[in-house]
């Protein structure tokens, strides 16, 4: 190949708001047939919001949002922020003691005086031996099945309530992974997030193929074991969470509304956050390489 060539290539996908980080890279995106997309702030906009409260029977709704938002005040999460933010809407916070991250899994920490837990079910039930009561799994499943994320609240030894989140699926995805299967790649969405919730997101912007309820520590895991299948992957993605599968990928994209740890383990930046930019890459590439021949 020549280099020149891949310099023009290179410099065309600069104006399509593609930043290549070395020439040699198109040469491994004209080989990709997998891509490998995370949902949260790639698919969607990663922007939640709080969409319901639900108390179990006797419990406080308030109280809930309260002691979730003052816990979740310490968390960096978009989930964390998204819940904090409303219960700071709603009345003044309180302090938390004993703060403690568990990676996509949830919180931990004190609240006046109680001992509070947000995150998914799996993680409460598992490693608190806490169990959910039946009116919030209907309540959890039906949002669930709307694509929206439940946040189960436990105090005082005891499930009491969920907080709903929702995020918003970004208005270019669908005409973005109808692009990347049109150029024969088949997308793959990849998530921490529950298994209904990335199925209904799947389902509107057309993936069939869903990993979900995959632990930070297990993406790059998921990417070796597609390529281990004998395919060869690209990986978009956005944050922390996802910059050692970017790196193991066979190409790496990540959003340039991102974090930078995902930035700096990628081959390629879609610098405007649109998922058309990916398919638009692969294009360059493959014109690229078609003019070296
Ligand atoms: P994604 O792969 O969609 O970016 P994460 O791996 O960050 O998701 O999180 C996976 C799941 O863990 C979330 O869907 C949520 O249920 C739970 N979780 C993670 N962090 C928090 C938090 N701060 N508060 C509540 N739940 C959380
Ligand atoms: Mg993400």
């Amino acid at each position: 190949a020549t280099p020149t060539a891949l310099l023009v290539g290179t410099g065309r996908g600069a104006q399509l708001g593609i930043l290549i980080k070395g020439p040699q890279i198109l040469e491994s995106t004209r080989r990709v047939d997998t891509v490998v997309l995370d949902k949260t702030g790639t698919v969607t906009t990663g922007r939640m919001a709080v969409a319901a409260v639900h108390a179990a029977d006797g419990g406080s709704e308030d109280e809930a949002l309260h002691l979730a938002g003052s816990l979740e005040h310490a968390s960096e999460h978009p989930i964390g922020r998204a819940v904090a933010d409303r219960a700071a809407a709603t009345g003044a916070l309180s302090p938390v003691e004993s703060f403690e991250n568990h990676g996509g899994r949830g919180v931990s920490g004190v609240v006046d005086g109680h001992a509070v837990l947000a995150g998914r079910l799996s993680w409460l039930r598992d490693e608190w031996s806490l169990t959910a009561p039946e009116s919030l799994r209907r309540s959890a499943g039906a949002a669930e099945a709307e694509g929206r994320t439940p946040v189960w609240i436990a105090w005082d030894g005891r499930i009491r309530a969920i907080v709903v989140v929702s995020d918003t699926i970004k208005d270019t995805s669908a005409s973005a992974i109808a692009d990347l299967r049109e150029l024969g790649l088949r997308p793959v969405l990849l998530t921490g997030d529950n298994r209904s919730a990335a199925e209904t997101v799947a389902k509107q912007v057309g993936i069939d193929e869903v990993i979900a309820e995959v632990l930070p520590a297990d993406k790059v895991d998921v990417v070796k074991r597609l390529q281990d299948e004998g395919r060869v992957v690209a990986m978009i993605g956005d944050g922390v969470n996802d910059a050692a599968a970017l790196a193991q990928a066979d190409l790496g994209l990540a959003m340039g509304t991102g974090t930078d740890v995902a930035i700096e383990a990628s081959d390629l930046t879609l610098v405007r956050g649109d998922l058309r930019a990916a398919p638009d890459a692969i294009r360059l590439a493959r014109a690229t390489l078609r003019t070296i021949k």
